[in-house]
């Protein structure tokens, strides 16, 4: 049988022409700009195409414009181990965007993105080991048809387009703005006004500061509490390597190793001593919200562990400088109605707001949406089982990137990039055009339940949407473990031969 290597080579001849490539990757996100990075550099004789729904790369960097929108990790994390991060660690979207662009550009990416189309239908045949990707272009509504036989899935998580917003009663009652985060308007005018943000999450804590600047007052209604992490937004040590004129590249290298070293002893102090590292982050509020006897009962305790869901950062302590200085209020109840002015809290309080912005956060979409067959057969991922996290027993030739929640996102996309073109290079070598992951025998009693395990890690989008994922084992290979130190040394030394890889 013929390896990848007879496959025609699209993009050296006329990539607008041909809709056959030998990887398909869909989305034009931070993941999938960096695979794209990965693939031609690593596997220069693939052809390739990234198939983007909207009109321009970004994914979660473009489609978020809420007020003072950025990360909530460090760039120099986020950012890809290739290219260097040189502004602040955290960062704007714009910057992020910035930063996306130069990749594009530096590695001649663009010509490889066909933006607005909208992939809704992908078929594996086994007869010619090929998938057949279905997508309808923006420009005209026409349906266009793709092949490739490696399908690489870096189309995030959630719906881009349709936000979570609780079925909350009586919200037609409501006479003010309503707004969900996801869905801002930049043009949206909120000076003066009262508003009122539900949730308590990263994005509340990103838009109440920008809010407090200009709004009369803000409110922040939150069910439950979330833990803060109070910085300055800048990084010492590469602030001093800088200085005494050591190369980026290096400063990039080494401020990477810092943080990650630094991550991995607060997560292990988070699982051994998280009433220790609570009073920790206490102590920063303080500090940074220049209240020494700043409350902490009833809004900023929360009832989970430290790191069970995502720790929100605040450069300089912003949200409680604005808690502490007055212009910001704080409500711990369930939200029972929308009134014509505002909210009903099921402790009997009305808030009234000229203007309300749901952070609520946003649905999980398996997929991006697109319906998936192997051969004939509709793929239901609840039935499938996982490959660390990427790939499906029963779903051959495809790499699914889910980045880490507790570090970077981006840390996965290369390491995940490492993986498939070493892989695909292994099939090449081994002259076989189908890869399928499948439990070994040793597997067989393996103790099989959900995608993430609540008491690991359990934010309410992931929970809303366990039953739409697929399943997981309970042993390492068989699930996402969110652990990038061990799959740091885990993941390069996957034996490519090993039995749960079916090659044909
Ligand atoms: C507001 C916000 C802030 C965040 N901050 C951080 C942070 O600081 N650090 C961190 O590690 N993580 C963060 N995350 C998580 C974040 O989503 C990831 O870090 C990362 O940006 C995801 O990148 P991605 O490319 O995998 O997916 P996305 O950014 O979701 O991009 C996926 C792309 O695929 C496209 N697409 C989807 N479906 C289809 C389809 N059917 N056909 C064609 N194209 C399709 C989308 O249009 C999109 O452009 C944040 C998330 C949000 C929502």
């Amino acid at each position: 049988m013929s390896g990848t290597a007879t496959l025609e080579r699209p993009q050296q001849k006329s990539p607008q022409n041909s809709n056959h490539f030998d990887v398909l990757i869909v989305g034009a996100g931070i993941s999938g700009i960096g695979s794209a990075y990965h693939l031609k550099d690593q596997c220069p004789d693939k052809s390739f195409v990234i198939l983007e729904m909207k009109d321009t790369f970004g994914g979660t960097w473009e489609t978020h414009k809420y007020p003072a929108v950025r990360s909530d990790s460090d760039l120099y994390t986020f950012g890809y181990r290739f290219k260097p991060w040189v502004g602040t660690p955290v960062a704007s979207a714009q910057a992020i965007l910035t930063y996306m662009k130069e990749v594009i550009e530096e590695n001649d990416l663009g010509r490889h993105i066909r933006y607005g189309h909208r992939i809704t239908r992908c078929a594996w045949n086994s007869k010619h080991n090929l998938w057949t990707i279905e997508a309808t272009r923006k420009s005209d509504g026409a349906n266009v048809t793709f092949t490739a036989n490696f399908l690489w899935m870096c189309q995030g998580y959630y719906d881009h387009e349709h936000p979570y917003i609780p079925d909350w009663p009586g919200r037609e009652k409501y006479k003010g703005q309503f707004i969900h985060a996801q869905l801002w308007d930049p043009k949206t005018n909120y000076a003066g006004k009262r508003i009122l943000v539900i949730g308590s999450g990263a994005t509340a804590a990103t838009v109440i500061p920008a809010f407090c600047e200009k709004a009369a007052h803000v409110t922040m209604l939150q069910r439950s509490p979330t833990y803060f992490y109070c910085a300055e937004n800048k990084n010492e040590l590469a602030d001093r390597l800088r200085q005494i004129g050591i190369d980026e590249p290096t400063i990039h290298r080494v401020v990477r190793a810092q943080i990650m070293f630094d991550q991995d002893a607060m997560t292990k102090r988070c699982l051994e001593e998280p009433d220790a590292v609570f009073e920790e982050l206490k102590t920063l509020i303080r500090h940074f919200s220049g209240k020494p006897d700043f409350a902490f009962e009833p809004h900023f305790t929360p009832k989970y562990r430290p790191w069970q869901q995502r720790l929100a950062f605040c450069p300089e302590g912003d949200i409680f400088r604005c808690a502490a200085e007055g212009k910001l209020s704080v409500y711990t109840d369930e939200l029972e109605s929308f009134t014509e002015k505002g909210v009903r809290t099921a402790s009997g309080d009305e808030i009234e707001a000229d203007m309300i912005v749901a952070t609520t956060g946003f649905n999980l979409l398996m997929m991006g949406g697109i319906t998936f067959e192997v051969d004939g057969t509709p793929v239901d991922w609840h039935d499938t089982v996982t490959y660390r996290g990427m790939m499906f027993t029963g779903v051959p030739n495809m790499v699914w990137v889910m980045g880490y929640f507790r570090a970077s996102w981006t840390l996965r996309v290369d390491m995940l990039g490492d993986f498939v073109c070493r892989l695909l290079t292994h099939m090449q070598k081994k002259g076989v055009r189908k890869i399928e992951v499948a439990l070994r025998p040793e597997d067989r009693e393996m103790k099989i339940g959900p995608w993430m395990e609540p008491d690991n890690f359990n934010p309410n989008y992931l929970m809303r949407a366990q039953h739409l994922m697929p399943k997981a084992g309970d042993k390492r290979d068989w699930q996402h473990t969110q652990d990038y130190w061990r799959e740091r040394d885990e993941l390069p030394n996957i034996d490519l031969n090993g039995p749960e890889f079916r090659y044909s």
